[in-house]
């Protein structure tokens, strides 16, 4: 059982967190004309006209099923999902990908997590509305509700819902930004450090 910080739900992004992506968005931003500083939704969000915006979110869209089929777990991934449904944690995904990619992601690794929010549902993160959904369906308060992603964006995310952030996969984050809550390397670091919190390993004896 996770015992540390009491959480009782998490909410993992989907790309390069629980499955690999290729996405290539410096390629995407420069086929859509988005400088490369820019975020490429917020880009696109703000282009002058209806037609501007489809044809953008067609490339965007033609990169992501490219990339939803080549999508694999992420090592030691699916080891945790199970072993936090076996613990009756709740689980759910929050992902800037649409919501057809993401399916195609899910259902070709079936990976056991039946709540998920796209870009099609809730405002981009690092907007928090996906995630104080998500608790708010859990029954969970926002304390008791883990973030877990790659980026930025995800730990962002997590400071604007007031839940506990986590950083995985030897990510970098930049310094001028409120750090993450936990950082860990990948799944089974995670996994060790929140199953077998070290008060659980044995009693130390002092000699
Ligand atoms: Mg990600």
């Amino acid at each position: 059982m996770i015992v540390v910080n009491n959480i009782k739900g998490i909410i993992f992004d989907l790309d390069g967190t629980l499955v690999t992506s290729s996405l290539d968005f410096r390629a995407i931003k420069s086929e859509i004309g988005c400088p490369e500083h820019e975020d490429a939704l917020k880009y696109i969000h703000h282009l002058p006209s209806p037609e501007l915006r489809t044809a953008a979110l067609q490339v965007i869209h033609r990169h992501e099923m490219n990339d939803a089929l080549s999508a694999q777990w992420m090592p030691g991934a699916q080891e945790f999902v199970h072993r936090c449904l076996a613990d009756n944690i709740a689980l759910a995904i929050v992902t800037r990908n649409s919501m057809q990619s993401s399916l195609i992601k899910i259902r070709n690794n079936k990976i056991p997590i039946n709540q998920l929010k796209t870009r099609e549902d809730s405002p981009p993160k690092p907007d928090p509305t996906a995630l104080l959904e998500l608790a708010a369906s859990f029954g969970l308060a926002k304390s008791q509700v883990m973030m877990v992603g790659d980026y930025q964006y995800d730990i962002e995310a997590a400071h604007n819902a007031n839940m506990v952030s986590c950083l995985i996969h030897r990510c970098t984050y930049p310094d001028n930004k409120k750090p993450p809550n936990h950082q860990f390397s990948g799944f089974a670091e995670m996994s060790e450090y929140f199953f077998n919190p070290p008060s659980q390993q044995g009693t130390l004896v002092w000699t």
